[in-house]
């Protein structure tokens, strides 16, 4: 039987099974990237639709779900950790344990067979059968598995139940044709397939009416975004047209094959924000080869100096360190580039041999942990100092920051970004705000990762 149709206007019914009665609480965890909190949001809905409530205590639940990430083994780690506290609550309570997304699609039966106390295995493209899995491991204590890839999932007609704010995820595809040689996401997300763009358009409207001020555009690689004449470019150009979208973000474009049509779109769009967030990962030729970027070095300057002739467009960007056979020669060709870019930000990490990629198979992970610990430490501690050199450039200044709540470290301190999503906190007695917001904040004081004012 169809049970009830997820919320859309002219939406489709969404094909889920009947379920039971009575409302059976979930407590779940997201670790990993924006899109897994993507996934979370749209897994909420979709239990919702179909009875279950949400708890924020795992003490109260009966059903403890992790969505999970495989990008790197510390990834894994932390999921392991957790699955370790869970068996607590499952010899204690008998309570239904789930484990979804990237770490359940790549490891699959593998992760049943080593956690035996798992009940239920979703990958990224399974969330549907997730409800109807979920009901007979609580009804008969039989485990449930869907971990098989979808060319066309892409849970349209699905709105991600989210928590409300000022800024909203949409991913507008799903899935990575591009076989980077060290990564996992085209064995779990499985292959490139966009959103019919009308949805999206219509996610974000309702978004705009329900008072979102911001948002950002998800998806593996966003230059291939494509649904029949509708390019990435266009669809951006699209949603910061809807009225009351104060700021649109998109990330990630790749350096490979990035559209000139986009930078266009950012140079004329004052609410497309003028940040481009611009995966690096190495800077030396042959282990960009190496890792089938796509891209040499040369090519890669060359698309950051067309940015840069569009106007003063801050950029960020990730970086692996030591990649198989990664020389000093190559990582130091890694450091000058950043250095020479000026990155306002760089998420930097160790390169972690990931089961079924083309690296596993092809190269061996040969350079030693120590230096690969090393070279993360002195790239990061390279990128403070060129944070901070960006940021003191500030001071002075006055910026436009919306306004996103409460900082991190006080309740009394307010948090919030700028166009080019530098973090600025400033005190609450300065001057009544709230959430959603677009604030004047003079710049006084910056550190490498915030800068400190008041507002105007
Ligand atoms: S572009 Fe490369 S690094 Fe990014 S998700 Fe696809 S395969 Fe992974």
């Amino acid at each position: 039987m169809i049970h009830q149709e997820l919320i859309q206007p002219g939406s489709i019914h969404v094909p889920f099974q009947e379920v039971r009665p009575k409302s059976y609480q979930v407590y779940m965890e997201t670790f990993g990237c924006q899109m897994n909190e993507y996934d979370s949001e749209l897994i909420r809905a979709m239990l919702k639709t179909q009875g279950f409530g949400f708890t924020d205590q795992s003490d109260e639940a009966d059903v403890i779900l992790l969505n999970t990430c495989a990008i790197r083994e510390n990834a894994h780690n932390r999921v392991y950790g957790h699955l370790g506290k869970l068996k607590y609550h499952k010899q204690e309570r008998g309570v239904v344990i789930g484990v979804l997304g990237c770490m359940a699609q790549n490891l699959k039966k593998e992760l049943l067979d080593s956690q035996p106390f798992i009940d239920v295995l979703v990958g990224p493209d399974g969330y549907r059968q997730l409800p109807k899995l979920l009901t007979t491991a609580i009804t008969t204590r039989a485990k449930g598995l869907s971990v098989d890839l979808s060319e066309y999932e892409t849970y349209e007609h699905i709105i991600p139940e989210r928590v409300s704010g000022v800024n909203a995820w949409i991913a507008v595809m799903r899935g990575c044709d591009n076989f980077c040689t060290f990564c996992v996401v085209p064995y779990t997300r499985g292959r490139e397939r966009s959103r019919d763009p009308q949805g999206i358009l219509l996610e974000a409207q309702g978004l705009a009416e329900q008072g979102f001020k911001q948002i950002t555009l998800l998806g593996q690689n966003v230059n291939s975004f494509r649904f029949d004449h509708w390019d990435f470019a266009k669809l951006v150009t699209a949603v910061a047209d809807i009225p009351g979208i104060e700021r649109v973000r998109f990330m990630s474009p790749h350096p490979k094959d990035f559209p000139p049509a986009l930078l266009d779109t950012v140079a004329q769009h004052p609410n497309v924000c003028s940040q481009i967030h611009l995966p690096l990962q190495s800077g030396s030729d042959r282990v960009l080869e190496a890792m089938g970027r796509g891209y040499t070095r040369k090519e890669y300057v060359q698309l950051v100096e067309a940015i840069r002739r569009r106007g003063d467009i801050p950029l960020t960007t990730d970086i692996i360190c030591g990649f198989c056979g990664e020389t000093d020669t190559e990582y130091s060709a890694t450091s000058q580039l950043m250095e020479e870019v000026g990155y306002h930000a760089a998420y930097i990490f160790k390169y972690s041999e990931r089961k079924n990629t083309i690296a596993a198979r092809k190269f061996p992970d040969d350079v030693p942990e120590a230096i690969k610990t090393e070279r993360v430490a002195q790239l990061i501690d390279r990128q403070k100092t060129i944070s901070l050199k960006n940021n003191r450039r500030m001071i002075g200044q006055t910026v436009d920051v919306l306004v996103e709540g409460d900082a991190k470290k006080s309740s009394q301190q307010w948090v919030g970004h700028t166009e080019s999503h530098v973090t600025v906190v400033w005190d609450k007695l300065c001057r009544p705000s709230q959430p959603g917001e677009l604030l004047s904040v003079f710049i006084e004081d910056a550190s490498a990762s915030t800068l400190f004012g008041r507002p105007n």
